[in-house]
């Protein structure tokens, strides 16, 4: 592989309209730009790698741009798009606040403000993770914040909006980034394996970005190493092997045995995951998870809250429709339960198991008298409490009536 670059480098945004999942607040920076109603001071807000650096540089280049183009972005072709695309430019200033947050860091940042741009406009200066200035950087940055050059547009940027003292946020035109969605990311994904000849599995790309879990730099990342150690060929199976995630397989087993009541299979497959190499805290909340996903899964109506690809919805779907609503709230309670005494119990794997027990006998309140059907529970007197009760090992679970589905969510 000769000149490798990166995918969250090779893929960075060159136009607002390349930055993923931030449509609106780009259109309406591509605006101001457009209408000349340039502010000379913007915080932009947002979690890591939902595309704020991006989106300051591009502004600092498309403001400077000679040539914009009807949509109001830049046209990354003259002297001053180059320059900024290779780096290069005067007319953009960086600085890291979270490692140069002293006095004499804001010091210089105050001194190049007084020299005027290089054949263009504006100059662009970056503050990225403001919040983490000192008092003293913050005092002196104030005034220039205040009244600075014509020439001068600051862009500041920070993870954590509460931490920016006040006398900065009201000086500032305030942007709030969204996290990433799935979607977003899982298209944009797609894109970049398409461009490198790489192919890729959407159920692959979905568990990816939800690894991200809302940056789009770490979905490259995490997309890079998987391509790397797959070959060229991201499936499902490589990605969950790779991340060290617990396939969903797992879950769907748990649950066949809670409705089932089987004890024995339950504690089993949890042996499995354990010696899988899963922390057991993680299976107890990924099991929260997936009762979660499944309950969201169980009505039309709520299934927009799935964040998954189609394929994962249609199957958690079938899953959803075996599972009555009140069992699926009582078993994300016990999850919940063991989740909150997880810390303070002394033993962690007998805490897990019991809970396990309990799932099972959320449908089979007490054990089998007859010994048929190992593992198997089912309640003293059957009554129609207990729709899920079995009477064999092999039978399998029913799934409930549609009036009953129909009731849920109201
Ligand atoms: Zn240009």
């Amino acid at each position: 592989m000769e000149n490798y670059i990166v995918s969250a480098r090779k893929y960075r945004p060159s136009t607002f309209a390349s930055v993923v999942g931030q449509k609106a607040l780009t259109a309406t920076l591509r605006n101001s730009i457009s209408k000349n109603r340039l502010a000379h001071a913007y915080l932009f807000c947002g979690s890591r790698g939902v595309g704020k650096t991006s989106c300051a540089r591009i502004f600092a280049k498309t403001i400077n741009c000679r040539h914009r183009n009807t949509d109001g972005e830049a046209c990354n072709e003259c002297d001053s798009c180059r320059e900024f695309n290779k780096g290069a430019s005067l007319n953009i200033v960086e600085l890291d606040a979270a490692s140069n947050n002293g006095i004499d860091d804001m010091k210089n940042i105050i001194d190049q403000v007084q020299v005027p741009p290089v054949n263009a406009d504006y100059r662009v200066f970056i503050i990225d993770e403001v919040h983490m200035l000192s008092n003293a950087a913050f005092n002196a940055f104030l005034k220039t914040l205040e009244e600075p050059p014509s020439y001068v547009v600051f862009i500041l940027a920070t993870t954590e909006k509460h931490k920016v003292l006040p006398t900065i946020l009201s000086r500032c035109q305030i942007y709030d980034f969204n996290r990433i969605t799935i979607q977003d990311m899982v298209d944009h994904l797609s894109y970049v394996a398409t461009q490198e000849g790489i192919i890729a599995e959407p159920a692959a790309l979905n568990v990816i970005a939800r690894k991200a879990d809302g940056a789009m730099r770490d979905a490259l990342s995490i997309f890079d190493q998987v391509a790397a150690s797959s070959m060229g060929n991201v499936t499902y199976a490589s990605a969950i092997d790779n991340l060290n995630i617990l396939d969903y397989e797992y879950y769907n087993r748990l649950i066949e045995a809670f409705l089932t009541g089987n004890i024995v299979d339950a504690l089993l497959i949890y042996k499995e995951i354990r010696e899988k190499g899963f922390d057991s805290l993680f299976f107890i909340n990924g099991l929260a998870q997936h009762l979660r996903d499944l309950m969201v899964a169980g009505n039309p109506k709520t299934m927009c809250l799935l964040e998954a690809s189609d394929q994962t919805r249609e199957a958690l779907a079938k899953v959803a429709a075996k599972c009555q609503p009140t069992f699926i709230y009582n078993a994300i309670s016990l999850c919940n339960k063991a989740d909150l005494d997880y810390r303070t119990a002394s033993n962690k794997q007998l805490l897990v198991e019991l809970t396990l027990i309990k799932l099972c006998q959320l449908l089979s309140p007490s054990p089998h008298e007859s010994g048929a059907g190992e593992g198997q529970l089912r309640p003293i007197k059957p009554s129609a409490q207990a729709p899920q009760a079995t009477t064999t090992a092999t039978t399998a679970p029913q799934p409930i009536a549609s009036d009953q589905q129909a009731t849920y969510g109201n």
